[in-house]
């Protein structure tokens, strides 16, 4: 009998991946707190992956995308010469790290994107600001129904929210969490897929283009626990929905994460310019699957 690699003792291993590592990367398994099984793997083609605690993170030097625990997550930088930058090395520790025990119930504001006469992104007779609303509602009935306190900040089709007040709503309870819902549009028919928004990290820009840095935010010292949760409930709501596609988590300078004054995450659920995600977001089956998965990645953080 051939003794194959994947046959090895997890911790002879452990030993031989130990010994493939690289410089810039060889205390990152210490850096994001993994003590249990730490190790780090260079591929062929300079992908770095970092294992430990049960959870594997997978950098590629030069490029922003990479994936945690198989999920896309938009780094602020991208690795090089000097590994990880501090700043995502700093969150991707707090979204990784055991659970520090958070009391239940929580109180959640959930918001639904757009309303009366801002109807957000339009294809055919499909209005966002439906669709939203749709589904925070789902998620603010599964939400209560596991016990949790909710705050939607429109509950109809209304105009009246601005988006000002939306973040004020948020600061006048003791919301534990902000959840944005809103539906994606692009030119491009074959875009498509779930994006997790959070605030980037003070000093960085966003994901997108000509989204430069803005300091002393609100949401800022709020980001560890909005990475937790965005990480969560993207690898959640993919779970759930094997044909949604992973566009990631990523981050935007977005009115509401930037003046709410909690953790906070809007969720792109899909594309209505996309065939594939509109038949999807326009099910009501559909719909409550997705706001049961937020939920269930919610608690999945806690
Ligand atoms: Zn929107």
């Amino acid at each position: 009998m051939h003794l194959t690699l994947s046959l090895l003792p997890l911790a002879a291993l452990t030993l031989i991946l130990a010994g493939c590592s690289s410089g810039p990367y060889d205390r990152l398994p210490e850096r994001l707190g993994f003590r249990d099984a730490p190790a780090v793997t260079e591929s062929g083609n300079g992908t770095v992956t970092v294992s430990g605690n049960g959870h594997t993170v997978t950098l590629t030097p030069g490029k922003r995308p990479a994936t945690v625990d198989g999920v896309t997550y938009y780094l602020h930088r991208a690795p090089g010469p000097t590994g990880l930058g501090e700043a995502d090395t700093r969150l991707l520790k707090a979204a990784l790290e055991p659970s520090p025990g958070i009391d239940r119930p929580l109180t959640i504001v959930v918001d639904a994107g757009h309303g009366g006469r801002d109807s957000g992104c339009r294809v055919d007779r499909t209005s966002e600001k439906t669709i939203n609303l749709c589904i925070a509602n789902a998620l603010a009935d599964t939400l209560r129904g596991r016990g949790h306190t909710v705050v939607l900040t429109r509950a109809k089709d209304e105009t009246a929210v601005t988006l000002e007040e939306r973040a004020v709503i948020a600061a006048s309870h003791p919301t534990d969490l902000f959840v944005s819902i809103h539906a994606n549009a692009a030119a491009n028919p074959d875009a498509r897929g779930i994006e997790v928004y959070t605030l980037p990290a003070p000093g960085h820009d966003g994901t997108a283009a000509n989204s430069p840095p803005r300091p002393g935010l609100a949401g800022h010292i709020h980001l560890p626990w909005s990475t937790r949760f965005a990480l969560a409930i993207q690898k959640a709501m993919l779970r759930a929905e094997p044909r949604a596609a992973d566009r990631g988590v990523r981050h935007a300078h977005f009115k509401v994460l930037r003046d709410t004054p909690a953790p906070a995450v809007l969720i792109e659920t899909g594309y209505l310019t996309n065939a594939d995600d509109r038949a999807l977001l326009t099910d009501p089956a559909t719909q409550k699957r997705l706001a049961e998965a937020v939920a269930d990645g919610i608690e999945a953080a806690l």
